[in-house]
């Protein structure tokens, strides 16, 4: 069976605000144009993975909850969720099998912001970086010593690695290392060993699912973590509020890339790129390829754009842009990145847009919002069609230069 690869659809930069509008491309539940104003405040929007959660935040906001508490109730969702795997429990283990988390925060009235990065056994690092915010003269903690001042300020250290990507990891380590796996001393290792030639012989997907089997993933999930395998997916959710009497914060947590070196950090806890806010202005968060993000400070840029006079729409669309400039328009490498950001402006303007449609084709990306009535709407994207995972699955002397 040779492995399916996403349709990529080559890119048309879009001439006109909402061309991607319209389409069916997503599930019935997401609404086909993206409304950009808010029906009335308060109003939250977040990544489409926070759409579950809105309903909560939206109470306490009501009820007159702080902004970021109210964010908070937001990401929180997916990061107590064992079965997301992109964001706190349950998130994808970096190369040495171990979760390590970013997380980020900006309050807009108090003006003050809170970070954490490679943060290992501490689940609900977005409540972390509000305790770095408010209990320490730090904006930022990395590593281990961000974990200790988790455990000083009462949080629990707990193993965020699931049974499930647990197993994963393993299958990703069997087929990417000369030593993981069994060895020649193992009493079955000429069984495993034939099982092992009969599957490499087979296409690069049929043989992860085999050897899934043999690491006991369900039937039902191989084909899913065969895919994680060869593609290392990432993942992440950010959550912008705006309150009926005006104020703002916002606030982004993540598991990273998936596989990653131990000690890598994206976007996602960078004051800047991957969360920004203004009380002046509004806010802005990302998901997606964060070493491209970091390169424009792309949350910073947007809320700028917005302090400038651009829309929200606009603000993102030229974010967007600087990831494409920095690549000198070469869509050969552009085809291989994802970025999504999240913006909202101080009178409840808002926008969703990404540089591509969605993952693949009929899944579009999706800002989740609250403005009375929760929904999701699809971005606007800068270029029509599917993202391509990386790497490429095919030689290198295939790959276009
Ligand atoms: N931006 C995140 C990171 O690079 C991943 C993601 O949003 O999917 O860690």
């Amino acid at each position: 069976m040779s492995l399916s690869r996403r349709d990529f659809v080559s890119g048309v930069a879009l001439g006109a605000l909402g061309s991607t509008a319209g389409r069916a491309l997503g599930a019935a539940t997401i609404e086909p144009q993206q409304r950009m104003k808010a029906a009335s405040t308060p109003i939250i929007v977040a990544a489409g993975n926070g759409r579950p959660y809105l309903e909560r935040a939206y109470a306490q906001l009501k009820a007159g909850a702080d902004t970021l508490e109210s964010a908070i109730a937001v990401v929180t969702g997916p990061e107590d969720d064992p079965n997301d795997d992109s964001v706190g429990l349950g998130g994808l283990p970096n190369e040495e099998g171990v979760v390590e988390l970013d997380a980020s925060c900006m309050h807009g009235p108090s003006r003050r912001a809170g970070s954490v990065g490679g943060v290992r056994n501490i689940r609900n690092v977005s409540r972390l970086a509000r305790e770095v915010m408010l209990h320490s003269g730090h904006v930022m903690l990395v590593g281990e010593g961000a974990e200790r001042f988790a455990l000083a300020r009462g949080f629990v250290r707990e193993n965020l690695l699931t049974e499930a990507s647990r197993r994963t990891w393993l299958l990703w380590k069997e087929t990417h290392s000369d030593w993981w796996g069994p060895g020649l001393a193992d009493p079955a290792w000429k069984e495993r060993l034939r099982g092992r030639r009969a599957a490499v012989e087979l296409e690069t997907l049929e043989r992860l699912q085999v050897l899934a089997a043999d690491l006991g993933i369900p039937p039902g999930e191989r084909l899913a973590a065969a895919h994680k395998v060869l593609y290392p997916p990432t993942g992440t959710i950010h959550c912008s509020v705006l309150a009926a009497n005006g104020e703002m914060s916002g606030i982004t947590t993540t598991s990273g890339l998936a596989w990653k070196l131990p000690g890598r950090c994206g976007d996602t806890p960078v004051i800047g790129a991957g969360c920004y806010t203004d009380q002046d202005v509004g806010s802005a968060g990302a998901t997606g390829s964060g070493e491209e993000n970091i390169k424009v400070a792309g949350a910073h840029t947007i809320v700028e754009n917005m302090r400038h006079g651009l829309p929200p729409l606009e603000a993102g669309m030229d974010a967007l842009k600087r990831i494409v400039r920095n690549y000198n328009g070469d869509m050969e490498r552009l085809r291989y990145v994802d970025m999504t950001y999240y913006i909202l402006r101080k009178d409840g303007a808002y926008a969703g847009v990404s540089l591509w449609t969605g993952y693949e084709p009929g899944r579009p990306h999706t800002i989740a919002v609250h403005d009375g009535s929760a929904r999701l709407e699809k971005t606007v994207s800068l270029y029509e069609g599917a993202s391509q995972e990386w790497p490429p699955l095919v030689a290198p002397s295939q790959v276009p230069l």
